[in-house]
């Protein structure tokens, strides 16, 4: 060792600093989102949370005390990384102009998504039975995790977690700024990823955008079976390995589209609010299987409001146990220029040039109720907008209630043509 780096001295001085940092790190992330859980619960976390189960005090202290140790070996680490550097084994640089703002953002966004290929198959490997107990055994005693499960890991996972950092250190220059941005971003990351309810915003369907970005729900599921969702920030390892939990995209959904679930009442006592939850709960496990088999008294033909079109309902092919619904027919075909109308209030630019004839409107419906057909959205062609739906069928006649954001609701009737074209028969001539 160089004679000027007093080992006891720095020991003395440096450990005890980076120590508060990393715990202090891990007790403000995971206190200040227990503190926004809190304030906001009555309206808004309550009717998101992602179980029924509520974690015991006794979690709470295991989860805080293991926590604590894993900040004690990451702070060893943290000194380790701190020697490394002064011996100049390690490629960080602190002086910001020598490689520029995109070099360091480039680098940042690769050690995340480098560090999350190292989790996804570190992860794998430790619930491999002969490495569960010794190194994965701790974070799963917490069935239902909460903000403080985070960092609660046996000591052998904690080396393995954090081994990655000084390992990419070493082969990849970094700004010193962005092991520390990177640094916080993975506790912030994990603390929402054990939140224990959905902090992210979600949709009635599986977001084109943002699908690849791991809500809570991904993770809580983990903890809930352990056989799947082993992935940290991005869902695409598990998607690639087929290793995504085959409910995760219904429960996330669920969120945004069940209606039981969604408007949980404010006031609601708490086991008011259980049972809403259970009630809930129970109609997104009826996967349909007792609808499935046999024909919708919904599909078929119906004429819109107006008679402006006339979708058709049918099982979906995806989920032949849930109703998707098309346009076949318009009233008014033709634009004002004399060309077939065409989907042109469409978010997506790129589909606003299909024919509107063919275009699927109403998506996934499930028979939540005899006689009701819920979770499922309703696509606006007018307004270009995706409604979270219900529909119903009241003396033949099905009415469509669907909602944007919980807010813009929009009611409809529609109608079987032939009823229609009955009524008119029956005018007088
Ligand atoms: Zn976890
Ligand atoms: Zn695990």
């Amino acid at each position: 060792m160089p004679v000027d780096f007093d080992l006891w001295r720095e020991l003395l001085q440096v450990f005890p600093i980076i120590f508060t940092i990393e715990a202090g790190r891990y007790l403000i992330t995971a206190g200040l989102f227990s503190l926004i859980i809190w304030a906001f619960w009555r309206g808004h976390y309550a009717a998101r949370k992602i179980q029924t189960r509520t974690a015991a005090r006794e979690d709470y202290r295991r989860e805080v005390l293991a926590s604590l140790r894993t900040a004690f070996i990451f702070s060893v680490t943290g000194f380790s990384m701190y020697y490394a550097h002064w011996a100049g084994w390690l490629t960080i640089y602190e002086d910001f102009s020598v490689k520029g703002p995109i070099y360091f953002a480039i680098t940042l966004i690769a050690m995340i998504i480098a560090q999350d290929a190292y989790f996804y198959w570190t992860h794998r490997a430790m619930h491999h039975p002969r490495l569960f107990r010794a190194f994965h055994h701790t974070h799963h005693k917490s069935k239902t995790p909460t903000p403080w499960t985070a960092y609660a890991f046996d000591a052998p996972e904690a080396i393995v977690m954090v081994a990655f950092v000084p390992l990419w250190a070493a082969l990849v220059p970094m700004h010193d700024l962005a092991i520390f941005s990177f640094v916080t971003w993975q506790v912030v990351r994990n603390v929402m990823g054990h939140a224990g309810v959905e902090l992210y915003p979600v949709s009635g369907k599986p977001s084109r955008l943002f699908g690849w970005w791991n809500t809570t729900t991904h993770h809580d599921l983990h903890h809930q079976n352990g056989r799947s969702n082993y992935g940290l920030y991005f869902s695409w390892w598990d998607r690639l390995m087929g290793t995504e939990h085959p409910d995760y995209q219904a429960e996330v959904a669920a969120f945004a589209i069940c209606p039981l679930r969604r408007k949980t009442p404010v006031r609601a006592s708490g086991a008011a609010a259980t049972l809403i939850a259970l009630a809930c709960a129970a109609s997104l496990a009826m996967h349909g299987d007792a609808y499935a088999q046999t024909s919708s008294p919904i599909a078929g033909h119906w004429a819109t409001r107006g008679f402006g079109s006339i979708v058709q309902l049918r099982p979906c092919a995806s989920a032949p146990d849930t109703i998707c619904g098309r346009i076949i027919w318009l009233w008014e075909p033709n634009d004002a220029q004399g060309r077939p109308r065409t989907d042109n209030h469409n978010p997506d630019r790129a589909l606003r040039t299909r024919s509107l004839i063919g275009v699927d409107i109403v998506q996934n419906l499930r028979e939540t109720a005899p006689g009701v057909w819920s979770n499922g959205s309703l696509y606006n062609p007018d307004d270009g907008r995706t409604y979270t739906g219900a529909i119903s069928l009241r003396n033949g006649v099905l009415e469509l209630r669907g909602c944007a954001l919980s807010v813009f609701c929009q009611t409809q009737v529609w109608r079987r043509p032939e009823d229609v074209l009955q009524s008119v028969r029956s005018l007088p001539q």
